[in-house]
């Protein structure tokens, strides 16, 4: 096992970092530390996931070459976001602890410029910045980068994911020519070759083995639900790990705000972490999600990038990522520093391929979990209740004064009563809440999914149904799953009683539960397909030999099946 030291750290870093717990070094330290301390390669283009020690990477050896009696601008590291700028600058600060003279800017958009200004004159020898607010420096001629000696790139495939590829090259141009480049991404898409390509002079390329350090002690589990029952699932979620701490991913800033609002009125420590937070709040957000003051983050994908938390227990996905890629970041975020962690999919149906997708990229399985029923959840709150209970550490002196009272009033109960009168106090929120919910999994296989709901359906009487008429039949390749979809869907009503469905050549009919009606004729209202106005009508009721003749219909039907409204029937024949 080479050490640090062989790597050619010299002794006061190897102070610094034997603080930080660092024993031996990680992969990519291996590989890129030797190179930029000993300066044998010119550019560097690394591969590698989050989690992975990037920051030492660099971080060691240019502090090691930071050439103190100078107050020039010797290393340059741009990074996608505030979060990631502020922790490089930090992580640096900490490696330069016994090393004296090294000054670190940190140069990010959302704070005081004139602050930052100040840092530079003062002398930074190190920059660590956001390229946006970098080059807005370099335009007012605040920072001079002519006599740069290394620039890195950190995350260079979120910083073009961002948009930040012009001022990327603004900022690369302001450079001089004969400085070092070191790119590191975790993904290479063609916009990050081609920066590698105009940019960088023949590169060396590294890539540090496919997965995160922590990706070994990741699980991959993913549950089925309809998509509109996403938050209840959540819920469910959450509630069955009584100590999870986890991020919640969500795509789009509005979607985390609405999860973290709607999380905190139902009670949980969450919060949300998005971009159109100030600089205080995400702070602020971020500072008591650390000290676990909040147990479910919701974030943005870009806001959560810097958060350097190591001891997560989930990661959920609210939704999948448009990008599969990004799923490998936000999984890396768990099972980190030698910890197991769980990285959950919270999909609906049409998300299968997807997952499918995923397990060939990460070369991994997904399980499928069920959500777990409101019994099984209260069952495992009450257990943790109990442990709690059991574990708590009594403060008799504190406490003592007020007992004597305390059992004088107790005096009438007796020991179970007791017991159950403080289990309640704290458990009935989660009785009542799970008392009458329904199942929430969705069947992964649509056939079954039919099935399994109209079997579950008690039938009800005929006079309890309403039929309706609907322009498609056999000839639009309709079958009665697909009726039974359209209900479903366009009603949103998934536990919506279905009757009898007969599917005829031009046309078919269908019943549902009549208390149901307004909604389905008004759900199916300027609906398509296939391109097709799709028009339903209630009908009137079919005669059945099977079932009991519905006294009060005294009208006469003809054939099997009420008849068509006309003017449907000119339409379609168009
Ligand atoms: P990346 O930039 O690749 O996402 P970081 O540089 O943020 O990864 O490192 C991830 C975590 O691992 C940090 O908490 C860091 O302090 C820790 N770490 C880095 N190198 C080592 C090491 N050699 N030994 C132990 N922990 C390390
Ligand atoms: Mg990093």
């Amino acid at each position: 096992m080479i050490s640090f030291a062989e790597l050619g750290v010299e002794k006061n870093i190897l102070d610094a970092i034997e603080e930080l717990g660092f024993v031996k070094p990680m992969p990519v330290q291996e590989e890129v530390i030797p190179q930029l301390i000993q300066k044998v390669s010119g550019d560097i283009v690394a591969l590698a996931q989050t989690g992975t020690g990037k920051t030492a990477a660099f971080g060691l050896p240019i502090i090691q070459n930071t050439q103190t009696n100078k107050n020039h601008v010797q290393y340059l590291i741009l990074s996608p976001t505030r979060e990631l700028c502020v922790q490089i600058a930090d992580d640096l600060i900490s490696f330069s602890k016994y090393k004296k003279g090294v000054k670190v800017a940190a140069v990010f958009g959302g704070s005081s410029m004139e602050r930052q200004i100040k840092m530079i004159k003062q002398g930074a020898q190190i920059i660590s910045a956001t390229p946006g607010r970098l080059l807005d420096l370099i335009k007012r001629k605040a920072v001079k980068l002519s006599k740069i000696d290394t620039v890195i790139l950190d995350e260079a495939d979120e910083m073009l994911n961002m948009g930040f590829r012009d001022e990327l090259e603004a900022i690369l141009q302001n450079t001089p020519e004969h400085k070092n480049t070191l790119l590191f991404s975790a993904t290479m898409p063609k916009e990050v070759l081609a920066i590698s390509k105009n940019y960088m002079h023949d590169p060396i390329e590294i890539t540090i083995g496919k997965k995160n350090v922590g990706a070994e002690n990741v699980k991959h589990e993913y549950y089925m639900v309809h998509a509109k029952d996403r938050y209840l699932a959540l819920k469910r979620i959450a509630d069955y790990y009584p100590e999870i701490y986890g991020i919640i991913f969500c795509r789009t800033r509005k979607e985390t705000q609405e999860v973290a609002d709607m999380l905190i009125k139902d009670g949980y420590n969450a919060d949300s972490l998005h971009g159109d937070l100030s600089q205080a709040q995400r702070d602020n957000v971020m500072n008591k999600f650390r000290i676990k003051h909040l147990r479910l983050l919701v974030a943005t994908d870009v806001a959560a990038r810097g958060l350097d938390v190591d001891n997560l227990s989930h990661i959920i996905n609210y939704n999948l990522p448009d990008e599969l890629e990004i799923y490998t970041h936000r999984s890396g975020r768990t099972g980190r520093a030698g910890r197991t962690g769980t990285s959950i999919v919270i999909a609906n149906m049409r998300e299968k391929k997807k997952i499918k997708d995923i397990e060939r990229l990460l070369n991994k399985n997904f399980e499928l979990k069920e959500i777990p029923s409101g019994r099984a959840i209260c069952e495992k709150q009450l257990y943790h209740l109990i442990d709690r209970m059991e574990k708590v550490v009594v403060d008799y002196s504190e406490i003592e004064s007020f007992l004597p009272n305390i059992f004088k009033k107790l005096e009438w109960l007796d020991r179970e009563e007791l017991i159950k009168k403080f289990v309640s106090l704290e458990f009935n929120r989660f009785l009542a809440y799970y008392k009458n919910t329904k199942e929430l999994n969705a069947p992964s296989d649509k056939q079954s999914r039919d099935r399994q709901s109209r079997e579950k359906q008690p039938r009800l009487d005929s006079s309890e149904y309403s039929r309706f008429f609907i322009n498609l039949g056999k000839r639009d390749n309709i079958k009665p799953v697909n009726i039974i979809g359209m209900v479903n869907d366009f009603t949103g009503i998934r536990d919506i009683n279905i009757g009898e469905i007969e599917i005829l050549n031009n046309f078919s009919f269908f019943e549902t539960d009549r208390k149901y009606e307004d909604d389905v004729l008004k759900s199916f209202r300027n609906k398509e397909r296939n391109g097709r106005e799709i028009n339903v009508e209630v009908s009137e009721k079919k005669k059945s030999s099977k079932r009991k003749k519905d006294k009060s219909k005294k009208k006469k039907q003809t054939g099997t099946n009420a008849a068509p409204p006309k003017k449907l029937l000119r339409k379609r024949r168009r």
